[in-house]
């Protein structure tokens, strides 16, 4: 900048608009020290930005590649032009259908955007995100798709299981199966979950409070999961465990995909398996750890959809948890 300000050829009137644009970029980021157990779509969505912005802010590349003490500039402002989203916050007696209208746009189209299974309920303070990308709808219909699996000549369960990266007893059970061995060539068998998706809480109650408002204006960017403390916390996916600790997220773990996406469950009681696991293994405990504390037990899970953009849950959830 400095040669440019010396240079004879510029005008005093580029240096101060060049000064001006500079202050102008200064006031548009704060920063963010990394606490142990953070990931950045976490931190992105307790700023209320994309993970993609908040990476290209800090000229971050792998989005994995964060480490405790880094001091991230958080981008305001400019945040929202880049990645081109509307949200906006449900009123109290809102339904979907006068939201559509407000913006010209649809019922479906919002619901897809959301993670909104059911259209007839929307809750007042939920921040909806009305136009922009669309990341939630991409995973949706892979969730929703049941896969099933024709049974070939010379194939064991324990085959077919290893296929989709399930254990064999929860294949069985999806398929109602009481003896293993007793399959049969041409048996279209129920690949469990959904797309070989398992609920991580079997049994535990949870609804879409995608988008809740949050303290210090920030927006729930998972959903919770309650159950009671000590209640087994399930491998969503095949994949590689990581286990956490911070003071937001308590323990937590952090679940590497082997589908290419991330899936995160805070607030935990205790650890379960780490390192690679199969579908359906047992990773933690339901707790009440970091900033639940005293809460009820549950899980904060969130899924970073190609470990990046963090999208709502409810549609794997809704679809496997029944
Ligand atoms: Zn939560």
């Amino acid at each position: 900048m400095l040669s440019y300000l010396t240079r004879p050829g510029f005008s005093r009137r580029f240096v101060t608009t060049f000064v001006v644009l500079c202050l102008a970029t200064l006031a548009a980021v704060s920063g963010y020290t990394v606490q142990s157990g953070d990931t950045l779509s976490e931190i992105a969505g307790k700023h209320d930005v994309s993970t993609s912005a908040l990476a290209s802010a800090n000229g971050i590349s792998d989005p994995n590649r964060i480490w405790v003490g880094q001091v991230l500039e958080i981008p305001t402002g400019s945040s929202s032009a880049t990645s081109n989203a509307v949200y906006y916050v449900v009123q109290p007696g809102e339904t979907l259908g006068k939201i559509a209208i407000k913006f010209k746009t649809s019922v479906s189209a919002i619901s897809a955007l959301n993670g909104i299974t059911n259209p007839s309920v929307v809750y007042a303070g939920t921040r909806l995100q009305i136009s922009g990308s669309n990341t939630t709808a991409t995973i949706a219909p892979t969730v929703s798709t049941a896969k099933t699996h024709t049974v070939k000549a010379g194939e064991s369960l324990s085959l077919i299981a290893s296929k989709y990266k399930l254990r064999t007893k929860d294949l069985a059970a999806s398929n109602s199966l009481t003896n293993p061995d007793r399959i049969y060539v041409g048996q279209v068998l129920k690949i469990s979950g959904a797309g070989g998706f398992v609920c991580p809480v079997p049994g535990g109650k949870f609804f879409n409070d995608w988008g809740f408002p949050r303290s210090g204006g920030r927006y729930h960017t998972g959903n919770d999961l309650f159950a009671v403390r000590g209640t087994p916390v399930l491998a969503p996916v095949a994949g590689y465990v990581h286990h956490l600790e911070g003071a937001i997220g308590g323990l937590q773990f952090r679940l590497e995909g082997d589908d290419g996406h991330r899936y995160i469950g805070s607030h935990l009681d205790s650890f379960g398996k780490s390192g690679q696991v199969v579908a359906g293994e047992v990773i933690g405990y339901i707790g009440d750890s970091g900033n639940a504390k005293g809460s009820s037990p549950h899980i904060h899970f969130e899924i970073a959809l190609n470990r990046t953009d963090t999208v709502n849950p409810y549609p794997y959830l809704s679809a496997a948890c029944k």
